[in-house]
């Protein structure tokens, strides 16, 4: 099997980098083994949030020299600020025609409410989410916080009081739904995703407005669990019209509604312009010839090899065994690629919690165009991209997402750009 691209992993960066591709009109698979970050994720998306020296980044572009000066190894400095202005532009841009619905900018960065009611400053938030600008108060009136009897994953009160503390208006209350009983009797089963599986039939839908009308009266904003609108958002916006109120999700414990619905519409998005996905599959060995990959095997193709012009590597970090760790050793499985300096075992933690932890910037170390290295040379036809890469601190610097979309979309356009080239040099010996 031939393509112009093989993509290894399809989380946010391996999507975003095989949307773009086949946007293109290039030819992409994409093997993916199972669940990734978003699945566990808030549905927001983090550009950058603060620097390492903790200098908050209320302007993620603005601050993109001063990262390099103190991060000079973290993706967005190697790729240098045009480039990532460049992509952050096109990453707002494709998620839009992907169809999905966000709300914020590169420019300047906003607070969303986490599910403990706290602001937690961010770039991307789906619309349904709760925001408020920075140096802005929340405008919404007396806030109703709804929570479901029996699911433990989203606590009202502890909401209510956080915005309380804020000095906003907040109650809390728990709605009773009969038809949630079923499955109310097994707690282990009483989760987001299933909830959402009965709030989103439409022969439910008057039972739930009726349940809630009655704890909303006096209440001018609805805060509920992200518990409705799995497939889509036509549930939560019909709910929203019927109960004649704004209604906003916060996000829940994993696995997270929000960060599927993502998931879920990129993929759709990627095989409607013709990209191939192999889900359930894990690319098991990779053969090189010289400085390039040839071609790779997976577990569910056994002998048959994906061959491909370029390849790219999105296999995520230790969450998702896209880097492993043993007692005294972190290696990249697939290939044994090159890490970023990776420190003394005493040194991989640091003893307060709240720090940032040195093991969340290991990852694999790349040239400037972010193609992976093995032994001190370049695999020519081999970009990385996502949480895999080294040089950076998702939680601390808050940059998880964005460095997934930017260096999959830098990755996407080198590739397209090389085959351009590639496509002219041919043309022009034909003549
Ligand atoms: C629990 C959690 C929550 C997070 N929440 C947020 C958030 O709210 N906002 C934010 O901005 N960032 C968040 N992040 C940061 C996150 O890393 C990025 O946002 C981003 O989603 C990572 O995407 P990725 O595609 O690089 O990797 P992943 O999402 O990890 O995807 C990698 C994929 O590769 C697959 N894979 C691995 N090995 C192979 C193989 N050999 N063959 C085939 N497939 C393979 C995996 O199964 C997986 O599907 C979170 C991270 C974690 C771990």
């Amino acid at each position: 099997m031939k393509y112009d691209t093989v993509v290894m992993g399809g989380g946010l960066a391996g999507l975003i980098c095989g949307i773009r591709l086949t946007q293109s009109g290039l030819s992409c698979a994409i093997v993916s083994a199972g669940q990734n970050a978003l699945h566990f994720s808030s549905g927001s998306l983090d550009l950058l949030t603060h620097l390492p020296d903790g200098q908050v980044a209320e302007n993620p572009l603005a601050m993109l020299d001063a990262l390099s000066e103190q991060a000079p190894a973290h993706p967005y400095s190697l790729l240098g600020a045009d480039k990532v202005t460049q992509f952050a532009h096109m990453a707002q841009s494709i998620l839009q025609q992907s169809g999905i619905r966000l709300k914020g900018s590169c420019e300047e960065n906003h607070y969303r409410i986490t599910p403990l009611g706290h602001k937690r400053m961010t770039w991307l938030s789906p619309e349904s989410v709760p925001t408020v600008g920075l140096h802005q108060q929340m405008d919404s009136g007396k806030i109703a916080v709804v929570g479901i009897e029996g699911f433990l994953d989203f606590q009202p009160q502890m909401v209510a009081d956080e915005l309380q503390r804020e000095g906003l208006q907040a109650s809390a209350h728990y709605v009773h739904l009969p038809l949630l009983d079923r499955l109310r009797e097994n707690p282990s089963e009483f989760r987001a995703v299933n909830v959402a599986r009965w709030l989103d039939r439409p022969e439910n839908m008057a039972e739930i407005v009726e349940e809630i009308t009655p704890l909303i009266a006096d209440s001018d904003t609805i805060f509920m669990p992200a518990c409705i609108g799995l497939d889509s958002e036509e549930p939560l916006l019909e709910l929203q019209k019927r109960l004649g109120k704004p209604l906003y999700l916060l996000p829940t414990l994993p696995p997270s509604l929000l960060g599927i619905r993502l998931h879920e519409t990129l993929l759709k998005q990627f095989r409607r312009q013709g990209g191939i996905l192999m889900p359930g599959d894990k690319v098991t060995s990779v053969n090189c010839v010289g400085s390039r990959i040839e071609s790779i095997q997976t577990r569910n193709h056994g002998n048959i090899s994906l061959k491909a012009k370029q390849f790219v590597l999105a296999t995520g970090s230790f969450f998702n065994n896209g880097l492993v760790a043993k007692f005294d050793r972190v290696y990249e499985p697939l290939m044994n690629l090159d890490l970023c300096e990776i420190s003394e075992r005493a040194k991989w933690t640091h003893k307060e919690f709240f720090a940032s932890q040195p093991y969340m910037a290991f990852g694999v170390k790349t040239d400037r165009l972010l193609r992976a290295k093995k032994q001190g040379e370049v695999i020519e036809n081999l970009y990385v991209a996502g949480a895999v890469l080294g040089g950076f601190d998702p939680l601390t610097q808050g940059c998880g997402a964005g460095v997934s979309l930017i260096s999959a979309l830098h990755a996407a356009n080198e590739i397209v750009n090389e085959l351009d080239k590639n496509k002219a040099v041919q043309a022009e010996v034909v003549q």
